[in-house]
């Protein structure tokens, strides 16, 4: 196994623990441990009452402590040993309660009895425990202790932002939220393989494009970054990628932008194709993530997301089965490596012509294998296909999408032909 993916899975486990959600201290705790492999990243502070479009930052909720004492006098759902025991977002509380009364504020999955569901309740005033049913049928009537030590405050939602800049002012843009408690695959993979894919941005040399990194809390998060950056963003960003869910190996999948047809959209397609053919393919009405917000009419930003297991589909999520053990340092590392192409594929992206009609003499540049081999042959062929389409109309990834080869596996025979002056660039980008 590579080094990247045991560290990528390493860094997953140091943010296991935390107990995030969409304000508190868990979230800018887990954003420093970020900011140790991302020194340039920025965070920012938004105050609790902050209007962002139709909505407005919630007061900041923190938490050191919750359980519940039985009648017999046993600790359960103890927020010291799973974070997901206490509803998120839950009013402080100090109460005895009767058993008919604490069942309104448990929840519990019946279909799946060994399991601890995660459950919210950020905008409405409320407390609850979630609990595994087993242990839910074996309460019996009496009085139960409940004891939530939360704080809800005027405080401020955190975010955390990251330019990468490049020749042009251009900018593809990755965003993952950060604000789920102790769950793996959705949520933490996001954050950790973003975090991995903007160390291995930065150091890329010559860097065509501005790369925009944003870390936000879900859904109110994009909607405050977008409310103070859609402009910019509207007017730079050529591509787009909500990353979530890249920490497990059953499967890829897609889930496009709402034009369905834009670079993101191409670039992860194409790359997708060749890396994993069976990926699974959903359709924007399955959305459910940060590209509700990037891609609503108005703002209409080019933002897709690729994907293993996706949110909501797959048996383990939202619940505490989502865990270490779900994802696998193979599972993250894929992921990393899918999107390192879809930068790849993205940085190539030029549209080029030829400086001479009729094929170039390639023998006479020592662009001809001397030797010929199976291999030697393929990028023969791949050269010459590629030559043939190169017109100064297509893109590069309109070309590799033609001959059927993944555009990265061109890049040698680009870089050469563009060294012998045989193609020349035309301009910097086409989706
Ligand atoms: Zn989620």
């Amino acid at each position: 196994m590579e080094d990247i993916a045991k560290e990528i899975y390493k860094l997953c486990e140091e943010l296991f623990p935390i107990n995030r959600s969409i304000t508190g201290d868990g979230f800018r705790q887990s954003l420093s441990i970020l900011q140790r492999y991302l020194p340039e990243l920025k965070k920012f502070e938004v105050p609790t009452g902050t209007k962002c479009f139709d909505w407005e930052v919630p007061k900041e909720w923190n938490i050191k402590d919750a359980y519940i004492i039985t009648p017999d006098g046993k600790k359960i759902c103890d927020f010291k040993k799973s974070n997901l025991h206490v509803v998120n977002y839950s009013i402080p509380i100090n109460r005895v309660v009767s058993f008919e009364e604490l069942q309104k504020h448990l929840y519990s999955l019946p279909n799946q009895p060994d399991a601890i569901p995660y459950i919210t309740s950020y905008y409405k005033k409320n407390w609850g425990f979630c609990i595994t049913q087993k242990e839910r049928d074996k309460l019996k009537p009496g009085n139960y202790k409940v004891f939530i030590d939360s704080e809800l405050k005027d405080g401020s939602l955190t975010y955390g932002e990251l330019i990468i800049p490049g020749k042009s002012k251009k900018e593809i843009m990755f965003s993952t939220y950060l604000c789920h408690p102790s769950l793996a695959n959705d949520n933490l993979s996001g954050p950790v393989v973003t975090t991995f894919l903007a160390k291995w941005i930065s150091n890329i040399k010559d860097r065509k494009y501005t790369y925009r990194i944003i870390i936000i809390p879900e859904t109110i998060g994009s909607i405050v970054y977008l409310s103070r950056n859609y402009k910019t963003l509207k007017e730079n960003v050529i591509a787009g990628f909500n990353v979530t869910c890249v920490g497990d190996e059953r499967t890829f999948s897609y889930l496009p932008s709402r034009q369905g047809d834009t670079l993101s959209d191409k670039v992860a397609l194409h790359v997708l194709k060749h890396v994993y053919p069976n990926f699974k393919k959903y359709s924007f009405l399955d959305r459910g993530s940060d590209e509700r917000q990037y891609c609503s009419p108005g703002i209409d930003l080019p933002v897709c997301s690729v994907m293993r297991s996706k949110y909501g589909d797959y048996p383990e999520y939202h619940t505490s089965l989502d865990d270490l053990n779900f994802i696998s340092p193979k599972g993250l590392f894929e992921s990393y490596e899918v999107y390192k192409k879809i930068v790849e594929c993205i940085e190539m992206n030029d549209i080029l012509y030829p400086t001479v009609l009729c094929e170039p003499q390639l023998g006479k540049r020592g662009l001809y294998p001397t030797i010929s081999t199976k291999n030697s042959k393929n990028i023969v062929k791949d050269m010459m296909n590629f030559l043939a389409y190169c017109d100064g109309s297509l893109s590069n990834l309109e070309i590799a999408e033609k001959i059927n080869v993944p555009l990265w596996k061109l890049k040698d025979i680009i870089d050469k032909l563009k060294k012998e002056n045989i193609l020349k660039e035309k301009k910097l980008n086409k989706g």
